[in-house]
């Protein structure tokens, strides 16, 4: 609320002008001339006739136009007073002026104190609070002038008013706006700053001084090109560029640089704020950190296309290379690219044995070999699993890539140390060549797969470049699902048992079950290691697996009611991982012993060392549910996985079943005697049968005998047939004389 002084002004009202009475039309006139700068000129109004004045005073209706005796009684009003105040000219002559104000501001005497100040600076500008006639309240604007005669003697005074309830609206609601502003721009969370068109900074918040790490008033001097990160063209002329073609606002992710020199990913918004005219009067510049949003979406871009574990390109990252060697080859008909599929040889039996961490040790040790023996420019990926490919670009002959190939094997051939214990894997490798690129990338893929494939079949450890015949082999993989299915239903899948004998007494003791598939009915019998695999793989060995238990037991049933005079026989079913991991294993088993009528104990299961390995809380479980059926349980290829007698001891384990590859060597290999001498000492000391598999010679059983093994199974003793072509065998002791009571042929 300012006062100002109007003294050297008012001096000029002429004396008459100032006089309340019959004149006051005159000095009126004269006064709203000096005051407001509109009416007549000066000479025309002096020789206007006084009720002329009066009238227009009278008729002014947006200023209350009045006049106070000495004492601050109101002497004269007009219209524009009655309109705003609510008073009639009758009513309110003779009131003091007082009368408009406040019960509470006229007790604090501001009515006098304006007065007061009138008479002390001639004229005083007052803005505050009246009341109307009827209590209603509005804010004032009023301009009160001192009234003297010529010798200076107070004659009252002259009080123009004008309603501005709604312009005081207006600014306050803009200083409540400005203030709002300025919190939220200090206490944003977010950057914020004020530039001028040229970028220089004029204000800056807090967040953004904590943002880039400056102070706010170190940022007060910079411009946004100072922000600038050094490896971007710029990106403060870009928002001044964005701005004048967008002609608006603009966002965008950009770089800046923190005061320590490290990046900062922001999302930058800038806005023009305009003068009332339109120019452009400065920027708002809005800076958000995005750096870990930017984290987590490169990270995120990066896992897209690499395998998690080794970090190397994943499948699909391979695809996009494979399409650029295409371009290449194109481009440089005499560059060969070359595609090498590697898939790892005895991988299974550790991650199954060892634990998946001890797997996840080997392909980051793989990882690692592989892609030393590469050179820059080659692409080394992991498409899962145990399947590796490397893609090598701009060869000049396709020799070049066998020679990789060898490297690579070699590379992953070394031995390796995980968990504490020394491994060894091997690799198949097929290799695609692009020199005549085929249809697609994944074409390419699927050809250096089918040479792989190729590879595993004709030995571990093999090289193989793709001919176009190996396709066919790898689309039959899809075609023997399919077969696979079908002889499901059309119950293909018969059973074989090979006999298994009393080395000690050289009698039959039991045999094991071996499934066969006739998939032609004059066709031979084809060995259940071209189709297990994939029978496993896609879960088809539940329902075969099933079926093998039946037909066994429901042989056995038979065989018993058959032979009442013969010792009984012990049946012996493989089972496989897969099945193991099949909650209802249990419940089956029951449900075919009860429904064959076989006696449970002549019943021994099969399993591999690896499903031990695998859960080994949920598999103690399973083999206690089945051993309390009275089953027995063997474990089956004893030697070829990474688990110990020791580890073994905590199952409830019958029978330990020695790998035929440590009976191939006996007599061959040194140690190998002493190995399954061993063997038989520990599973004997722990209670368990000991049968060894895959006797193929005399000495190899000999040797077995000497070596105190309890039962034998092989070639030498009995090929797998039917149960009935095996009476003969059954009812007698081994045909090469596996008894004690027998001499070695
Ligand atoms: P396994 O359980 O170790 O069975 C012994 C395998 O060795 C059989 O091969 C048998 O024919 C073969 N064999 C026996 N004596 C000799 C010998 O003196 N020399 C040689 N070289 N081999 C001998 P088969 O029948 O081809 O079975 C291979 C494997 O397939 C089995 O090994 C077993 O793991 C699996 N298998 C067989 N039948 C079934 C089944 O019904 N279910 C499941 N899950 N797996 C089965
Ligand atoms: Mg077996
Ligand atoms: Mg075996």
């Amino acid at each position: 609320m300012s006062s100002d002084a109007h003294g050297s002004a008012l001096d000029r009202i002429p004396q008459q002008a100032v006089n309340p009475g019959r004149e006051q039309g005159v000095w009126l006139t004269r006064y709203l001339k000096h005051r407001f700068g509109r009416g007549e000129s000066e000479s025309s109004a002096a020789g206007a006739p006084a009720s002329r004045h009066q009238t227009l005073v009278d008729q002014i209706r947006d200023y209350a136009i009045f006049m106070l005796d000495p004492d601050g009684r109101v002497a004269t009003w007009n219209a524009g007073a009655e309109r705003i105040k609510g008073y009639t000219a009758e009513e309110i002559i003779g009131s003091s002026y007082a009368t408009f104000f406040s019960p509470d501001a006229r007790r604090e005497g501001r009515p006098d104190d304006i007065l007061r100040r009138a008479v002390d600076h001639g004229v005083v500008r007052d803005v505050g609070i009246r009341v109307r006639k009827d209590g209603s309240e509005f804010y004032a604007e009023a301009t009160i002038t001192a009234l003297r005669d010529g010798r200076g003697l107070l004659q009252g005074f002259a009080k123009v008013t004008r309603d501005v309830t709604d312009k005081v609206a207006q600014e306050r609601a803009l200083v409540a706006a400005q203030q709002r502003f300025a919190r939220s721009f200090e206490k944003a969370p977010i950057g914020m700053a004020l530039c001028d068109f040229q970028g220089r900074i004029t204000e800056a918040n807090e967040a953004l001084g904590v943002l880039l790490g400056r102070s706010c008033e170190e940022l007060g001097g910079l411009s946004l090109s100072d922000l600038d990160h050094p490896a971007d063209a710029g990106p403060a002329e870009r928002v001044r560029r964005r701005l004048l073609e967008a002609k608006g606002d603009v966002s965008f992710e950009t770089r800046l640089l923190h005061a320590t020199g490290r990046t900062v990913w922001a999302q930058v918004a800038a806005a023009m704020l305009h003068e009332d005219d339109g120019s452009v009067e400065q920027l708002l510049v809005q800076v958000l950190d995005i750096s870990e949003q930017r984290r987590v979406k490169d990270l995120l871009a990066h896992q897209a296309v690499h395998d998690p574990l080794t970090g190397l390109p994943n499948r699909l990252l391979m695809l996009d290379r494979i399409e650029h060697a295409f371009g290449r080859c194109k481009r440089q008909p005499d560059c060969i690219a070359a595609l090498l599929f590697i898939d790892l040889d005895r991988f299974k039996p550790i991650n199954d044995t060892l634990g998946h961490d001890a797997g996840d040790q080997v392909l980051l040790t793989v990882a690692r070999r592989l892609a030393t023996c590469v050179r820059p420019g080659d692409t080394v990926a992991r498409l899962g699993g145990d399947e590796f490919t490397i893609l090598c670009e701009g060869l000049d002959d396709s020799t070049v890539a066998e020679m990789i190939a060898a490297r690579a094997r070699e590379g992953i051939e070394q031995p390796m140390v995980v968990a504490g214990r020394t491994v060894y894997v091997g690799a198949s490798v097929g290799i695609a060549l692009c020199c005549n690129p085929p249809d697609s990338p994944a074409s390419l893929l699927a050809d250096a797969d089918a040479a792989m494939y190729e590879a595993k079949a004709r030995g571990h450890g093999g090289v193989v470049t793709y001919s176009r015949e190996m396709r066919s082999q790898a689309t039959s993989r899809i075609e023997l699902e399919t077969r696979l299915r079908e002889g499901i239903e059309r119950d293909e899948f018969v059973v074989v048992y090979q006999p298994q004998f009393d080395l000690n007494t050289g009698l039959a003791v039991g045999v094991e079950a071996l499934l066969r598939w006739r998939q032609d009915p004059n066709g031979e019998l084809v060995a259940p290691g071209s189709f297990i695999p994939l029978a496993e793989e896609t879960g088809l060995i539940i329902p075969i697996g099933r079926r093998v238990l039946e037909r066994a037991c429901g042989d056995l049933a038979g065989w018993c009611a058959d032979h009442p005079d013969m010792p009984p026989l012990r049946m012996s079913v493989n089972l496989s991982a897969a099945q193991f991991l099949d909650e209802e294993l249990a419940v089956m088993v029951d449900q075919i012993i009860s429904s064959a009528g076989v006696d449970p104990t002549l019943l021994e299961l099969e399993v591999t060392e690896s499903v031990l390995m695998r859960d080994a809380g949920a598999t103690l479980n399973t083999l206690l549910a089945l051993k309390g059926r009275g089953v027995r349980l063997a474990i089956d290829d004893f030697g070829t996985g990474y688990s110990s007698l020791a580890y073994l001891q905590r199952f409830p384990v019958d029978i330990l079943k020695i790998d035929r590859a440590f009976v191939e060597g006996l007599g061959r290999r040194t140690g190998s005697g002493a190995l399954i001498g061993a063997m038989v000492s520990m599973g004997q000391a722990l209670g368990m049968t000991v049968v060894a598999e895959g006797i193929e010679t005399a000495g190899e059983l000999q040797e077995l005998k000497d070596l105190g093994c309890d039962v034998g199974q092989g070639f030498h003793l009995g090929r797998p047939q039917p149960l009935d072509s095996l009476s003969q065998v059954l009812g007698a002791a081994a045909p090469s004389g596996a008894g004690s009571a027998k001499t070695a042929p």
